[in-house]
């Protein structure tokens, strides 16, 4: 019976430390550029210091990248969170002394790092987006089906702009955003963002769920997604992807629908991942069938790095 349980012991320790191993390799990731990280709606850099990117800052810089984790309004259009952000891009440029930047943005994330991109592509070095509604929501669209000007569309508007100031605030930070739910209702519906997108093109597939050009104005673009709403019966906000799912009649994270999510080179729109999984969220209960969402993030950093970028 001893001798069992040593080896045992020794079977999870020797497991323990491959894997130890295969996850530590000094250099991986270290991109030319530095990697910056912009939220979705509702998003923040980090509450009572659990991130939003949950985990993934520290293990992109374990093995040599800089990270930054950015912070714009929680809820706002797309152009209003894309000049906050660029705000920061500058500044982070101005810091690091490198002229260009990684940027990833999850969710509206997604059109946000895109409008810098436009703007500003001096610099940038590449986008990549993570379960962005390029093309919009079919749960904003559904919600945005409420009468415009009705009582249900202020109360809809009051509470969530309520919610935006509070996880700015919790946040930790220093100034209040300006928090309009309409707008950003505005731009993550199919109308808004084909507005957007229109305006803003670099990227988009021309059709309906191709890919995009991969490269634009000397920036780089990728895109990845899940498509699997339900992934772990530990996680409570699986129920909250689940109802979100109902909206959709294509595959879909539970916010985002498959090819609404492609932009420039689609490195997968298929991961066992929903929504929150895509930044390993809440607290890294993801699908244990399923690469993590971290080594995901780490294979990309290698990817921008072996480009040169
Ligand atoms: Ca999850």
């Amino acid at each position: 019976m001893n001798n069992k349980k040593t080896l045992l012991a020794l079977c999870l320790g020797a497991s323990l430390a491959l894997a130890g191993q295969a996850q530590a390799s000094p250099g991986y990731t270290q991109t030319r550029y530095p990697i910056v990280l912009g939220h979705g709606m509702l998003g923040f850099d980090s509450i009572l210091g659990i991130d939003y990117w949950y985990g993934i800052p520290a293990a992109l810089r374990r093995d040599g990248a800089q990270v930054y984790v950015t912070e714009v309004s929680q809820l706002n259009t797309s152009e209003l969170r894309g000049e906050e952000l660029l705000a920061q891009v500058e500044e982070i440029v101005a810091l690091s002394g490198q002229p260009k930047v990684n940027l990833i943005g999850h969710s509206h994330g997604g059109p946000t790092v895109r409008y810098v991109a436009a703007v500003r592509p001096d610099l940038v070095a590449s986008v990549t987006s993570v379960g962005a509604p390029h093309k919009g929501s079919d749960v904003a669209d559904l919600i945005r089906n409420i009468p415009e000007g009705s009582a249900g569309e202020s109360i809809v508007a009051g509470l969530v702009n309520a919610m935006g100031s509070l996880i700015h605030f919790l946040s930790g930070s220093p100034s209040s955003a300006p928090q309009n739910s309409l707008g950003s209702l505005e731009s993550l519906n199919s109308e808004g963002a084909a507005r957007f997108n229109a305006k803003f093109p670099q990227g988009i597939p021309t059709s309906a769920c191709g890919e995009g050009d991969y490269q634009v104005n000397g920036v780089r673009y990728y895109s990845w997604s899940g498509t699997s709403p339900l992934t772990n019966p530990l996680d409570i906000s699986d129920a909250m992807m689940g109802a979100g799912a109902l909206a959709f009649d294509e595959p879909n994270d539970g916010l985002v629908g498959r090819c609404s999510s492609h932009l420039g080179m689609v490195i997968r729109d298929d991961y066992r991942m929903n929504h929150l999984d895509e930044v390993n969220q809440v607290f890294g209960l993801t699908s244990l069938f399923e690469t993590d969402p971290i080594t995901v993030y780490r294979q990309h950093a290698n990817r921008l790095k072996n480009a040169g970028l």
